[in-house]
């Protein structure tokens, strides 16, 4: 099924100069870009868009991290597309990803692992909505 999912590049992808090497890897993947901009999100923001993640243990640290920089944002789309970039990302820690996966090659810890990836359809429409509107997206 054609699916679209949300990535952000993280703060530390940005500040280590690692968005081309990850759009290169969206583009080589096959996934088409329908939206992409750069944004520095406040706490409160990062605290909306990491909702499912309230109360948890590492949620302020997640928050101030998402906070402290510039991310880049974009709308994937490809068949099966949540699933795929996902498995483009690796596992959360990157001590566990596999060869080959973003976070594996380029994670430095558990919370500064490079990039996000929705993780199912309907966070995904969450996550799209919350940034963004159907003008700054490509329709294809
Ligand atoms: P993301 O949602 O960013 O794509 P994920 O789905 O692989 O990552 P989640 O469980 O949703 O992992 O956690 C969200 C983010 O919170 C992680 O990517 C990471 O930055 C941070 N995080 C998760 N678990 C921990 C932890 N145990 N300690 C510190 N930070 C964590
Ligand atoms: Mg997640």
């Amino acid at each position: 099924m054609l699916e679209k999912t949300l990535s952000i590049i993280k703060p530390d992808g940005v500040s280590r100069n690692l968005v081309g090497s990850v759009i290169t890897r969206v583009e080589a993947a096959g996934l088409k870009i329908l939206a992409m901009k750069m944004i520095h999100m406040t706490q409160e923001q990062a605290k909306g868009f990491y909702k499912v993640h309230e109360g948890k243990p590492f949620y302020e640290s997640v928050t101030g991290f998402m906070s402290s920089g510039a991310c880049v944002v974009m709308v994937l789309q490809g068949e099966d597309g949540i699933q795929r970039y996902r498995t483009l990302m690796g596992a959360t820690d990157h001590k566990k990803a596999d060869p080959g996966t973003i976070r594996h090659d380029f994670a430095t810890d558990i919370e500064k692992n490079v990039v996000h990836g929705s993780d199912s359809p309907a966070n995904a429409e969450y996550e799209i909505n919350y940034f963004f509107n159907a003008l700054e997206m490509v329709n294809e």
